[in-house]
């Protein structure tokens, strides 16, 4: 078994995990999820794309 995930994306520059969100700068919500920018502990800015369940659809009934 390996003891880390699949595919563990870092920052290029400081190797900080980015799962680890070091600093969430703004959310801009959009029609599948919302956009994220974070700042990494380096100080580098970077914007991820989250995707919600449910977002966009009607909801209600
Ligand atoms: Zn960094």
């Amino acid at each position: 078994m390996e003891a880390h995930a699949e595919h563990e994306a870092r920052c290029p520059d400081c190797g900080w995990p980015e799962a680890d969100v070091y600093q969430v700068v703004s959310r801009h919500p959009t029609s599948t999820g919302m956009l994220l920018y974070t700042r990494c502990a380096c100080g580098r800015l970077q914007v991820r794309a989250l995707r919600v369940p449910g977002v966009g659809r009607p909801c209600g009934t």
